[in-house]
């Protein structure tokens, strides 16, 4: 029998009915904005920056419009301008080379391992070829690099690091949040990432200087004492009038929408991992087929599944993919010579003038990738490994 997946590989659970019901409690009092408060009323939004803080362990947390806002937000925050060289993986997704460019500074990639993390060998030359300050580092679909060894090289290069946990929310390493490594962590909300308002992006730190930057940044105008997570007054007292207003705040919908699915987060990222070991389990040793370890440190969110068909000429790539795809399987292929879907590699970034890059070019043309939506069960993931392993032998054999 040949057995086809019917399922959608967009389509995410529904809004919990908590989070739908406190939704419509702020539609009805209509104080959508932030700082609209009633008297002696905190807003949404300023109880979920403190709700995420405490979930991180960070001092300070500040809500925004998007993933990308934040990163942008935190690349400002540090002083980042026009011209500036920022170092940042070669693979990662659009939006991280387009908050650097955002700014007017400059991408400067760096390789990737076929652990799929940052090649730390070749970011420390990076830095010395650049004097490269700032790292904007992307857990690119939740793998974390050895952030002990790349923190002692960051720290004693005197580069500032901003983690990009856009796919490691709820993620660890070595027992710290992702995020709480560097100076800065950016999360993103947005309807595919592990909660879901839409849009909708958050920061944490410990620094009270950049996040009282972050917060006048974010469009806080003279209100930031309503906000719960932040730096005491007395630390936005200069920087309030140096530092400009580049509107990008989260809104108490959103925010509301939110704090449910916050408090059910370490069981959906159970929910994930179960989803993520039913793949690994029915793709063990495929022939051809290369699963990509993951180290003892780190404890992941399997939001997504990678595997690698590792040195495949791009014909056979293509092959896999349109069997696997006339099956119900969709698997996106980060070697494709053209951007597609939400797809795109660092070559194709031509405002960012990429120079070529050997390692990345090489994992990339074998890299493979599907998401595991939480509509997916566990059976489900089984039967696409199975699709997927048997495409795979087929084209392997014929090769
Ligand atoms: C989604 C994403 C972002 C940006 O988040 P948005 O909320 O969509 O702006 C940044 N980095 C990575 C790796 C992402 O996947």
């Amino acid at each position: 029998m040949r057995e086809t997946f019917t399922g959608s590989f967009t389509q995410q659970e529904p809004i919990p009915e908590e989070a739908i019901e406190a939704a419509v409690r702020v539609l009805r009092h209509g104080r959508l904005h932030r700082y609209n408060t009633a008297p002696g009323e905190v807003a949404e939004t300023a109880l979920l920056e403190e709700e995420f803080a405490a979930f991180t362990g960070a001092r300070y947390c500040l809500a925004v419009a998007s993933g990308g806002y934040a990163l942008g937000c935190a690349l400002r925050a540090l002083g980042v301008g026009p011209g500036d060289a920022v170092l940042t993986n070669a693979f990662t997704l659009a939006p991280v080379p387009g908050a650097i460019a955002s700014l007017g500074a400059r991408s400067v990639f760096v390789e990737v391992t076929e652990g799929l993390t940052i090649d730390p060998d070749h970011l420390a030359r990076r830095i010395a070829e650049t004097g490269a300050r700032v790292l904007l580092l992307s857990h690119m679909r939740g793998h974390i690099c050895d952030m002990d060894r790349l923190m002692a090289l960051c720290d004693g290069a005197g580069v500032r690091v901003v983690e990009d946990c856009a796919h490691t929310m709820g993620a660890e390493w070595g027992g710290v949040p992702s995020g709480r490594h560097g100076v800065i962590g950016c999360y993103s909300t947005q309807t595919y990432k592990h909660m879901n308002s839409g849009e909708g992006g958050l920061l944490v730190s410990d620094d009270a200087d950049l996040m009282a930057r972050a917060i006048l940044l974010s469009g806080s105008y003279m209100l930031y004492d309503r906000h719960r997570a932040a730096p005491p007054p007395e630390v936005f007292e200069t920087l309030r009038y140096e530092v400009p207003n580049v509107s990008g705040r989260m809104d108490n919908l959103r925010a509301a929408i939110l704090r449910p699915q916050l408090r059910i987060l370490p069981e959906q990222v159970a929910r994930w991992n179960r989803l993520y070991r039913a793949m690994e389990d029915g793709l063990a040793e495929t022939p051809g087929l290369r699963l990509i370890p993951r180290p003892e440190a780190e404890r992941y969110v399997g939001s997504s599944f990678q595997f690698l068909l590792r040195g495949w000429p791009a014909a056979r790539v293509r092959e896999v993919v349109a069997r696997c795809a006339a099956r119900g399987v969709e698997l996106k292929w980060f070697g494709a010579a053209e951007p597609a879907g939400f797809t795109s590699k660092y070559d194709q970034w031509r405002y960012a003038d990429p120079a070529p890059l050997a390692r990345t070019e090489a994992v990339l043309a074998g890299l493979l990738d599907l998401r595991l939506p939480l509509t997916f069960s566990p059976e489900d993931c089984a039967l696409i490994a199975r699709i997927i392993r048997a495409e795979v032998g087929a084209v392997h054999q014929a090769g």
